[in-house]
C-alpha cells in the first residue's frame, strides 16, 4: 500500500500543530509520523501524539532525523556537524492514512538550498495549514497559502488554533479560497481524555482531508462498481476488474494498491496540463463557491462570456460565435444541425446531404454515428442513422511515396461528388490532420487546404471536428492553425477544460450566425442542454488557457515532438514496425499482424505488458500511439519509449 495522508504545517512555530495532529490522528484513525524532530531532548512529538491519541507502537514511526537543539532543522543539524538530506525523508509503509507533521512553518530552512516547503512538495501530500488565531493571522495564513500553492501543493484546508475570532475565519476563507476545517480553542488541560472528547465531537471528511476515503471504505469500491456500474466500450463478462484510481497528479495515476501508472494517452485524450493541475483545480473551487450553475437562456455569466471571447480570439478570423454544450458528440450534433438550418434559413431547402471521410469518428450519439458510420464501431445500429456519403481519406505516414496521388484522387472524388449532388450538400465534416479513434490516421495540411478550396468552389460548408485535435495536440492550438485553413464550423471539447469537466463548444462564422437572426423564433436555433455553459467548466477552460501561457505549453509540445521524432526513427528498422507517423504531441506506428484474431491477441498482450511496467497505453488494434499530457517529463517520455522498445523486442 502506497502511503497516503496529509501533511500538517503551521503559519509559525509553537502554535499547537502537535495538539492538532493528535486530534486528527484520533478523529481519523490515522497513524503519525514526524520526519524531522528538533529539540528532541525537550520535546518528543512522536511520544506526545502517541500518548495523547492512544496509539500503539505500530502506529507511529521514528523520525528520519532527531536533532538536539530547538532550532530550524538546518541550524540544529549544523550544531551536530551534519546536514539534513531531503532524499532520506520518505514516508513509512503503512496501510493506515498518515498524519505527517512538519517542523516550524513553511519557509523553514532544512539545509543550505532547501526549505521545508520543498520537502513537502517532494512528499506530495495534501497539506493542512494550522493558523494561530489572533492579530496577524490573516497575513500569515494568506502568505503561507500562497507559498504552498506556488509549489503546486494542494491545501486541504486550514485549522485555526487558539483564541477564536469569526472575522478571521471569514477573511481567510474568502481571500485564501480555502476551507477552515476546524477551530481548536485553547484546551484547559491536554490529556488523552480531553483529546478524545474533542475528537469525538468533530466531523472531518476523510475525502476532503486525504483526497480519498480511508481504507475502510476503499476496500469494496471494485465490488460496488461490479454490482452497479456499467463501463463504456467494455464486455463486462470477460473484462478484467476495473482498476481503482484514488488519486492523480501530473502524468501519474495512483491505484488503491499503491501502484503508479504513467498516463500516456491523457485519459482518453482529455488531460492537457496534467491531472489535478493546481491552477485549474483552484479556479474550479473558487467558481464552485461563487456561481456553480445558472440557466443559460435569459442569463449569461463572466466565465462563459470570457471563455467565448478567449477561444474565438485563438481561432482563425471569422470564427467568432460560440455555442456551448458538454461533450464532443453533442458539439458535432450541434454543428450538423446548425449547418442544416443555416441553408434552410437562407432559403436553400435542397441542401440536406452530409458528406464525411472514410474512417472518421465523430462520437456515439445518433447524428455523430451517422457521420462516423464508416469507422466501423456501430455495427447493428445502421438503421438508426441518417444517410451520409463517405469520401476517400488520404491517410499518410513517414516516407509515404504515394501520398500525392492519394490526395489527388481524394480531391477528384470530392469534385465528382459535389457535381453529382450539386445544390444538395449541406456540409462536409472532417477530423482535421488526424483521425483519432480509427487509429491516429494522419493527413497532410496540404489536403485540408485543397479541401477548403473544393468546398468553396462548390459552395458547401466545412465542419472541423477538432474535439480531439484541439488545444495543442497537433503542435499548434488547433489543427486549422497548423494547416492555415478556416472551416465554417469547428467542434471543440476534449482539451477545452484541461480535461477536468465535461464542456464543449461549437464555433461558427459570424456570417452563419447572422442567418439565424430575424423577427420570428422559427429562424432561431432551437437547441440547448441543461448544463449549457456550466460556469465551473468555463472557469476551468479559462484557467487552462492561462496555464498554456504561463507554462509555455506549445514549447513543451515542441519538445515532446522532438523526442517522439528521434524515438520513432529509432524503431523504423524493426521488422514488425510500419507506417510510423507524427504530428505535434501524437506519435503512432503499426505492428504487422496476420489477421483479426492475431491483432486482438497482440492488442491485449501489449496493453497488459505496458500496464505491468507501470504505463497506461491503450493501443487501437495493432496501432500503438502516444498522446501524453503536456506535463510529461522528458525522463518519463523516454521511459515510455523504452518500454515500447522492450515490448517490440519480445514480439
Ligand atoms: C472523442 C471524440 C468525439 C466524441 O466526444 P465525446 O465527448 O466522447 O462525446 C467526437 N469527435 C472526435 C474527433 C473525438 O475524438
Amino acid at each position: 500500500m502506497n502511503p497516503y495522508g496529509v501533511f500538517v504545517t503551521g503559519t509559525d512555530t509553537e502554535i499547537g500543530k502537535t495538539i492538532v495532529s493528535a486530534i486528527l490522528v484520533k478523529a481519523l484513525g490515522a497513524a503519525y509520523f514526524k520526519p524531522i524532530q528538533t529539540g528532541c531532548h525537550i520535546d518528543d512529538d512522536t511520544a506526545t501524539v502517541s500518548r495523547l491519541a492512544g496509539l500503539s507502537p505500530s502506529e507511529t514511526f521514528p523520525p528520519c532525523y532527531s536533532l538536539i537543539e530547538p532550532l530550524s532543522p538546518q541550524a540544529s543539524a549544523a550544531c551536530e556537524n551534519t546536514v539534513v538530506d531531503p532524499a532520506r525523508i520518505v514516508l513509512p509503509q503503512t496501510d493506515r492514512p498518515l498524519i505527517v507533521e512538519g517542523a516550524g512553518g513553511v519557509f523553514v530552512p532544512v539545509n543550505d538550498g532547501v526549505l521545508y516547503v520543498d520537502v513537502m512538495a517532494q512528499l506530495d501530500l495534501p497539506v493542512i495549514l494550522v493558523a494561530r488565531s489572533g492579530l496577524g493571522t490573516i497575513n500569515h495564513t494568506l502568505l503561507s497559502l500562497e507559498a504552498l500553492r506556488s509549489r503546486g501543493l494542494h491545501v486541504a484546508g486550514v485549522i485555526m488554533s487558539g483564541e477564536l475570532n469569526p472575522g478571521n475565519r471569514q477573511a481567510i476563507e474568502e481571500f485564501g479560497r480555502v476551507r477552515v476545517l476546524l477551530e481548536v480553542p485553547k484546551l484547559d488541560t491536554v490529556t488523552p481524555e480531553t483529546i478524545a472528547t474533542f475528537a469525538a465531537g468533530i466531523n472531518l471528511d476523510p475525502q476532503i482531508i486525504f483526497g480519498q476515503p480511508t481504507t475502510i471504505a476503499q476496500d469494496n469500491i471494485v465490488d460496488l462498481d461490479k454490482k452497479h456500474v456499467w463501463h463504456p466500450f467494455t464486455q463486462a463478462q470477460t473484462a478484467p476488474n476495473p482498476i481503482n484510481i484514488v488519486r492523480a497528479s501530473g502524468a501519474t495515476l495512483y491505484t488503491d494498491t499503491g501502484k503508479t501508472l504513467i498516463d500516456c494517452i491523457s485519459s482518453w485524450w482529455v488531460t492537457t496540463h496534467g491531472h489535478a493541475h493546481p491552477d485549474v483545480s483552484a479556479a474550479i473551487a473558487a467558481q464552485a463557491e461563487t456561481l456553480e450553475q445558472v440557466i443559460f437562456a435569459d442569463f449569461t455569466h463572466p466565465p462563459a462570456a470570457r471563455l467565448a471571447q478567449a477561444v474565438t480570439s485563438l481561432l482563425p478570423g471569422g470564427l467568432d460565435r460560440l455555442f456551448y454544450s458538454d461533450n464532443g458528440s453533442t458539439a458535432v450534433e450541434i454543428a450538423l444541425k446548425m449547418a442544416h438550418q443555416y441553408w434552410r434559413n437562407t432559403g436553400d431547402t435542397q441542401r440536406v446531404r452530409f458528406a464525411a471521410f472514410q474512417g472518421g469518428y465523430h462520437g456515439d450519439t445518433v447524428g455523430a454515428m451517422s457521420v462516423g458510420l464508416s469507422c466501423g464501431f456501430y455495427r447493428g445500429f445502421e438503421n438508426l442513422t441518417f444517410h451520409v456519403d463517405f469520401l476517400p481519406y488520404p491517410a499518410t505516414w513517414d516516407d509515404d511515396k504515394a501520398i500525392e496521388s492519394k490526395e489527388n484522387q481524394a480531391i477528384e472524388a470530392i469534385y465528382a461528388y459535389m457535381e453529382q449532388y450539386a445544390g444538395q450538400v449541406a456540409g462536409i465534416i472532417i477530423e482535421p490532420l488526424i483521425q483519432g479513434a480509427s487509429g491516429m490516421r494522419m493527413c497532410r495540411p496540404e489536403f485540408l487546404r485543397r479541401l477548403e478550396k473544393a468546398a468553396s468552389d462548390c459552395n458547401t460548408l466545412v465542419i472541423y471536428d477538432e474535439v480531439m485535435t484541439g488545444f495543442g495536440r497537433t503542435g499548434d492550438l488547433f489543427a486549422c492553425r497548423v494547416a492555415g485553413t478556416t472551416p465554417d464550423l469547428i467542434c471543440l471539447s476534449k482539451g477545452l477544460s484541461a480535461g477536468f469537466l465535461p464542456l464543449a463548444a461549437t464555433v461558427c462564422r459570424s456570417s452563419l450566425y447572422e442567418a439565424f437572426l430575424g423577427d420570428t423564433f422559427d429562424r432561431a436555433f432551437a437547441h440547448g442542454h441543461s448544463f449549457t455553459a456550466n460556469p465551473i467548466g468555463c472557469a476551468a477552460g479559462l484557467a487552462s488557457l492561462r496555464v498554456m501561457e504561463k507554462e509555455n505549453t506549445l514549447g513543451r509540445i515542441a519538445e515532446i515532438n522532438a523526442i517522439h521524432r528521434t524515438r520513432l526513427d529509432a524503431i523504423q528498422s524493426h521488422p514488425l514496425v510500419e507506417k510510423t507517423r507524427l504530428r505535434g504531441s501524437i506519435a503512432a506506428f503499426e505492428i504487422k499482424t496476420h489477421d483479426a484474431a492475431a491483432t486482438a491477441k497482440l492488442n491485449a498482450s501489449l496493453k497488459k505488458f505496458f500496464m505491468d511496467e507501470g504505463f497506461f497505453l491503450r493501443p487501437l488494434g495493432n496501432i500503438v500511439y502516444l498522446m501524453p499530457p503536456y506535463c510529461l517529463s522528458h525522463e518519463d517520455l523516454h521511459g515510455t519509449w523504452n518500454v515500447i522498445e522492450r515490448a517490440l523486442e519480445r514480439l
